[in-house]
């Protein structure tokens, strides 16, 4: 306590809630009550109330952290002990088996050889560690005092986004996206679902669950081409996206309900990001690779005391003291990419026979083999087929395809302002395909009249209408053939070649997180019994986070940072917008396409003319439908059953 002035000793030695915070409370699990007993904020509280310092317990002057992984994770957690626990930067250093930070989070190339990004950026508003950090890093072009949150909210608030041509079809032809056209047994089946608990979820697929037309809806088009979901992906993670994006579900169909970077994931997060802890004394040790812990174990816990790497083909084993501290990203959904281009396919050495033999997955293994807290990594890395996809960069000169690019983007893609406003899904592609130009330039430097474009498929096992062949046993060229094929232009293909470069990245473990999984396949951040450990990532058990985006990263970083450190600071569970009445109704006017939903006209005259009127969204009146009170009851009861 001696960093707490002393004039606080008399409250905080005769507290009983001091040093025993909850670092991550479950909101799935409260009652939101106030009582004597019950004083701290609840768990998903968010808001300013939750900005205070999270004042450390002792000095951290001779502590170091060792952070493996310098994704967005780890750079993360180097934020938070920073910030939070008051650790000098210098004490903290990176080792990753790269030569560069970012981790998934890259952005490469130039307008000769071609950009290249794996991924695009999807971003919610309610990424509350995301913004938390963000809001405290110096923005990229904006002066002191603006930070990243600062430049995002500038571009977002005054270039909106939204789509005009979320599906199409036929060849280039805009295909009505303005109804999910789910049927009433699958609404309730969503319904169920929410209302399920997440123990009765185990190793459950999304194609046990739901029915053929649900599969086939404009709404599973939007979700799975949007969040990359294939059918035989975890239920359970399904469930907790569906809680999570509840809030965003009817601005799914045009994407007003996202937000993007002005520029790639690297230039945007990482830099800044990557500049500030440089700044704070942080080193980042590139080219060494992680293959094990030394993990002593008795009946006190689990203490790290060596890091055993390999430095330039050589074994060396960094000794952990007493007083440090270990971070370690487990699993990595961009670890073995395979690269190829205009006139090569990526040459994919990977199968199930030799998967999950890369460093980060065999660090994991290693850890897994040492104790079962560790969770089971080979639930995620073992079937290549189900966890894998391939996108494409393209990097456009002024072409037959840039030119109908501008009939798909609701501004002109040159003027700086959003474009396609995120995906374009071919909903006839035989791969399920699809395409986004996001606002450009998409890389500081590059020139005007390049555009860069992102491609990728959900199929990987099926050949293209176009082309006879899977995606991934394509050049780039055929990927741009099959891509012009669903733009109605092929008598233009060669215009576009020419014009056009292309760097292809075959992902094997892409969506390697939504593999079906059961309680404790994925360890805790802080896994029983470890007394200087914290594992980080897309591959750790959060309470009620989803996988496949920054945020979780970010948070289970937070969580790590406070439980070992123990600070006197919660880390907020998600924001509490599906618990809110209002987007609870909205969600259920929306699934039903604003048709009216069981008991609305009662709701409608009991909250007509009150304080409350607003929260029913008003329908225009001619879309409505006058479906009998009986039939949708009789429904309801039929759905109920089923
Ligand atoms: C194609 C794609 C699209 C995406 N779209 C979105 C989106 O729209 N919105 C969104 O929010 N998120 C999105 N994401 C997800 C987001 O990018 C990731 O969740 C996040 O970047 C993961 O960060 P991480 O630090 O947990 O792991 P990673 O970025 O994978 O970092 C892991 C790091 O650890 C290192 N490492 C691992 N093991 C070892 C070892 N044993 N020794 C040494 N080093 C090791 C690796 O080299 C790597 O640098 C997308 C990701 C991809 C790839």
């Amino acid at each position: 306590m001696s960093t707490i002035n002393s004039k606080f000793d008399k409250v905080l030695n005769a507290s009983e809630q001091f040093g025993k915070v909850n670092h991550e409370p479950d909101s799935s699990k409260e009652v939101q009550i106030n009582t004597p007993e019950k004083t701290m904020p609840f768990s998903d509280q968010i808001g300013n109330y939750q900005r205070n310092k999270g004042i450390p317990l002792q000095s951290y002057e001779n502590s170091k952290i060792y952070i493996v992984g310098s994704g967005i994770a780890g750079m993360s957690a180097a934020y938070y002990f920073i910030r939070d626990g008051r650790v000098p930067g210098k004490n903290i250093i990176f080792l990753d088996q790269l030569n560069i930070e970012g981790g998934s989070l890259d952005g490469a190339g130039n307008a000769k050889d071609g950009y290249i990004i794996r991924g695009g950026r999807e971003m919610d508003m309610t990424y509350e560690n995301l913004w938390d950090m963000f809001q405290d890093i110096p923005a990229l072009e904006l002066p002191a005092p603006y930070s990243v949150l600062d430049e995002y909210r500038l571009i977002n608030d005054n270039d909106p986004n939204y789509s005009k041509a979320r599906l199409i079809h036929n060849q280039g032809q805009i295909k009505d996206f303005s109804k999910f056209g789910l049927e009433k047994k699958d609404q309730l089946a969503i319904v169920k679902l929410l209302l399920k608990k997440k123990e009765e979820l185990d190793d459950l697929t999304i194609e046990d669950y739901f029915s053929e037309s649900f599969l086939n809806s404009n709404f599973w088009f939007f979700w799975r081409s949007m969040f990359a979901f294939e059918n035989w992906h975890s239920l359970l993670e399904l469930k907790l996206y569906m809680h999570r994006f509840l809030h965003a579900i009817d601005g799914m169909k045009d994407f007003s309900c996202l937000v993007f970077p002005k520029y790639n994931q690297y230039d945007t997060y990482v830099t800044p990001l990557k500049n500030f802890l440089v700044e704070k004394g942080v080193q980042i040790q590139f080219n060494t690779l992680v293959k094990d812990l030394d993990i002593h174990i008795n009946t006190e816990g689990k203490t790290v005391e060596g890091i055993i790497t390999e430095q330039n083909g050589e074994e060396v084993r960094i000794p952990v003291g007493k007083e440090d501290y270990v971070i370690v990203t487990t699993g990595s959904m961009t670890e073995s990419t395979f690269y190829g281009d205009n006139n090569t396919v990526p040459e994919v050495t990977i199968d199930n026979s030799n998967a999950g033999q890369s460093a980060g997955w065999k660090l994991w293994k290693n850890l897994a083999a040492k104790s079962e807290v560790f969770g089971k990594p080979e639930k995620f890395c073992s079937h290549i087929e189900k966890s894998s996809w391939e996108s494409a960069t393209l990097t456009c000169r002024p072409s037959a395809f840039t030119e109908k690019l501008k009939e798909l983007c609701v501004n002109d893609p040159y003027s700086g302002r959003t474009a396609t406003g995120g995906i374009i899904t071919i909903t006839d592609s035989n791969w399920v395909m699809s395409f986004t130009c996001n606002r450009q330039p998409h890389f500081p430097t590059q020139p005007d009249d390049i555009l860069v474009v992102w491609v990728y498929a959900l199929l990987m096992d099926k050949e293209g209408n176009y082309i006879k062949k899977t995606m991934p046993q394509c050049t780039g060229n055929e990927i741009l053939a099959e891509l012009c094929y669903h733009l109605g232009m092929t008598d233009q293909l060669d215009n576009v070649i020419e014009n056009t470069i292309v760097r292809t990245s075959f992902m094997p473990y892409i969506t390697s997180m939504f593999m079906p999984r059961a309680q404790g396949d994925r360890p805790r951040v802080v896994p029983e019994g470890c007394t200087n450990l914290g594992l980080v990532g897309q591959f750790v058990e959060t309470n009620n986070d989803v996988v496949f985006t920054m945020e979780s990263s970010v948070r289970t970083a937070r969580i790590a940072v406070y439980n070992l450190l123990n600070l006197n600071k919660q880390v907020p569970d998600i924001n509490p917008l599906q618990y809110d009445i209002r987007h609870l109704l909205k969600a259920t006017q929306a699934l039903n396409d604003y048709k009216p939903f069981l008991g609305e006209g009662i709701l409608r005259k009991i909250l007509k003319g009150t304080y409350f009127e607003h929260i029913l969204v008003n329908r225009p009146e001619e879309k409505e439908e006058h479906e009998s009170f009986l039939t949708r009851f009789q429904d309801w009861v039929k759905g109920v059953k089923d």
